[in-house]
């Protein structure tokens, strides 16, 4: 490896230290249930030309050997859709290979059309869904939703193909995640009216109002807040405001289910633990989740009353408990 100046890390900086309240051995169990894997791989690629991990295995087995991922839903949101969700799902259909290929992760994964390719929605992408969904790792339906922040895809397009995934989706029986940004009012109409209120929804990567999210919680009871480094961010206040007002609630067990929409949404607070690193790492992965975790844990404790502490290792385990009850996982 060369030593060229750069402003990205060095790629051992991804293979990240433990989290500091995670040095025992009786620490909960990583459960990232939203990332994208591929995506995320690809992206370590090409900013790692010479990395050292050749497929997204090795890679896997390497970054996430030592943290504790148990499992991953992993996302598949293009149109039209990318064939290789068959090759990494098949291999991890044995008990054999999940230890063999994946380190003993539990691979698992979801597919859907993302808002933003609305517009290549067809028939043949719908088939090639609906053959995904057959498959035992598959869990859910989605990312899908509506998103007016970037507008990507005319809304009425936007609309139509989320109430046709959805309506799919709940004919199956799938759990749903749900992309939605700056789009209250219509994801809200469209979820009401198209899905039995005790269907499964994970809103994913959540960044919006903390009224809405009462509203939603409060209408469907197995509805999950999805909390990604995105928490950690000065941007974004929501997010944070949603689990204080949960936590005020005293709604033990916070509804919240644990991500890291890889390779977005570095947690900023890993660079407190990562002292000595030089400029921002270039990818986020699921061994970043206890950062997240944390973070989320100083939030609730702000606002929950006495004899509700939460840290890092409980805020895990609720997330771990939501994300078997809302993907099986
Ligand atoms: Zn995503």
């Amino acid at each position: 490896m060369g030593k060229k100046k750069s402003s990205t890390p060095s790629e051992q900086h991804l293979l990240l230290p433990q989290h500091p309240s995670r040095s025992d051995a009786q620490a909960t169990p990583i459960v990232d249930t939203h990332t994208h894997l591929i995506s995320t791989f690809s992206t370590y690629r090409s900013k790692y030309k010479e990395g050292k991990f050749a497929t997204v295995y090795d890679f896997v087995r390497e970054v996430y050997k030592d943290h504790g991922v148990e499992a991953i839903v992993d996302v598949y949101c293009e149109a039209p859709v990318q064939k290789q969700w068959r090759e990494l799902a098949d291999s991890a259909l044995s008990e054999d290979d999940r230890k063999l290929k994946w380190g003993g992760l539990d691979y698992w994964f979801v597919m859907g059309v993302h808002p933003h390719e609305a517009k290549e929605y067809n028939d043949d992408v719908e088939r090639d869904i609906l053959e995904a969904m057959a498959h035992p790792r598959c869990v859910g339906w989605g990312e899908m939703g509506l998103d007016y922040h970037y507008d990507n895809s005319p809304r009425e397009i936007q609309q139509e193909v989320f109430i046709r995934q959805l309506q799919h989706a709940v004919r199956l029986g799938k759990p749903l995640t749900i992309h939605t940004r700056e789009a209250e009012e219509d994801t809200e109409r469209i979820l009401k009216q198209y899905v039995p209120k005790d269907h499964r929804i994970h809103i994913h990567c959540y960044t919006d109002s903390p009224e809405w999210a009462a509203r939603m919680l409060e209408h469907f009871p197995n509805l999950y807040i999805g909390i990604t480094g995105v928490i950690t961010y000065a941007t974004n206040l929501n997010t944070s405001a949603v689990i204080r007002q949960m936590a005020a609630a005293a709604q033990t067990p916070l509804r919240i289910l644990l991500e890291t929409d890889a390779p977005y949404m570095t947690p900023s607070n890993i660079y407190n633990t990562l002292k000595d690193v030089k400029g921002r790492l270039p990818l986020s992965h699921s061994a970043m989740i206890p950062w997240t975790a944390e973070w989320v844990a100083d939030v609730a404790n702000e606002s929950a009353g006495d004899g509700a502490r939460w840290d890092t290792d409980k805020v895990m385990q609720e997330g771990r408990e939501n994300a078997k009850k809302m993907y099986g996982v």
